[in-house]
């Protein structure tokens, strides 16, 4: 198997086959390197210069940097490769991921940092979207709304709100109709909390990210919202379905909320994260990607790799995150990665 003829693989979506130079996996028709194979590497390496390259199970596992992670880096831009680093989490923005970078010891540049709490943002700004948006989401969402320019609202925000209300005016209902009601379905769901509901008119979009205080109360609302306002664009950040630990444990991902909202409404949201047919385009408009000369190294099938099956890109799978040996010989051919590495330093052809 040589690199060209998987870069073939690639544009044509059929899977890699395994050649004389790599080890194959017996049931998964991706070609396994090792940082022995350096030959190999040297040409996979010169057939590309961008390296997109996904966060979690690849750079590192929770808080926890992998392995070789800061040298493979170093190694890769001492080839001269654009270095993106794309994550489906949502949890954090491209400053608070910035952040994380540098605690880790890891050097990068603000604009390589393409979180899919950017992505939301970013799409709603290229549909010019001008409404405010009810957000299921925690920090990082609304950190990349606010420096979009977009408003937005939270439940919490309002049931913040009609607190404040209540304590200033004594009322104990709140001037607002929009925030006293949603506090009141917070407090309390009943059919005539629910039923009294009032939509704060100005929304526009639900935006679903990650959010660790996801409830039926905000099903409730974002339903309400995407059924009864005329137009209003449904938007998630991704669709992951969990994320591995570094306790060996897998919390559930934002995919889980989002298709709690999706049944409500019986309608699909816009996916703009990896696995959505949104993210790569932008990509090759913002930041001039192109798919033939780019590589794209992630853990997931669903994501990482359905990216880069569906863009003509080569993929590559470190054994490192959510995908087991397991996984890659129940998934069908065209799921599977061009090429499965140990880790990212062996792509870099180092030995970690
Ligand atoms: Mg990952």
């Amino acid at each position: 198997m040589t690199v060209a003829a998987a870069a073939q693989a690639a544009r044509t979506g059929t899977p890699a086959a395994t050649g004389p130079t790599a080890t194959a996996a017996p049931a998964a028709m991706a070609v396994r390197l090792t940082h022995r194979d350096t030959q190999h590497l040297d040409e996979l390496l010169d057939r590309v210069s961008t390296i997109i390259l996904d966060q979690d199970g690849v750079l590192w596992r929770g808080s926890t940097l992998l392995p070789g992670t800061a040298e493979a880096l170093e190694e890769l831009r001492r080839r001269g490769k654009r270095l993106l680093f794309l994550t489906n989490n949502s949890s954090r923005s491209r400053a608070q991921y910035r952040r994380k970078f540098e605690a880790l010891g890891l050097e990068v540049q603000p604009e390589e940092i393409v979180p899919a709490s950017y992505a939301a943002a970013a799409y709603l700004q290229s549909i010019g979207f001008s409404q405010r948006v009810f957000l299921i989401g925690n920090e990082g969402v609304a950190e990349e709304l606010e420096a979009a320019g977009i408003d937005y609202v939270t439940l919490e925000q309002l049931c913040a709100e009609a607190a404040g209300s209540s304590s200033s005016n004594g009322s104990g209902s709140g001037s607002n109709g929009v925030a006293s009601s949603a506090a009141a379905l917070q407090q309390q769901w009943t059919a005539e909390t629910f039923a009294n509901l009032q939509l704060d008119p100005s929304i526009g979009a639900v935006v679903i990210g990650w959010d660790p205080a996801f409830s039926y109360t905000k099903v409730c609302y974002a339903s309400a919202c995407l059924r009864e306002i005329p137009g209003c664009h449904f938007v998630a950040t991704n669709l992951d379905s969990a994320d591995a630990m570094g306790n060996g444990r897998f919390m559930p991902g934002t995919g889980c909320s989002v298709h709690a909202v999706e049944t409500a409404v019986e309608r699909r949201a816009v996916n703009v994260g990896k696995g959505g047919d949104w993210l790569l385009p932008f990509l090759c408009d913002k930041y001039g990607l192109r798919p033939e000369e780019a590589l794209i190294v992630g853990d997931r099938l669903d994501t990482d790799v359905a990216l880069g099956r569906a863009g003509g890109l080569l993929t590559v799978l470190p054994m490192t995150g959510v995908t087991t040996e397991a996984k890659l010989a129940a998934a069908e051919l065209g799921e599977l990665p061009h090429y499965v590495v140990p880790n990212l330093a062996a792509l870099a052809g180092l030995d970690f």
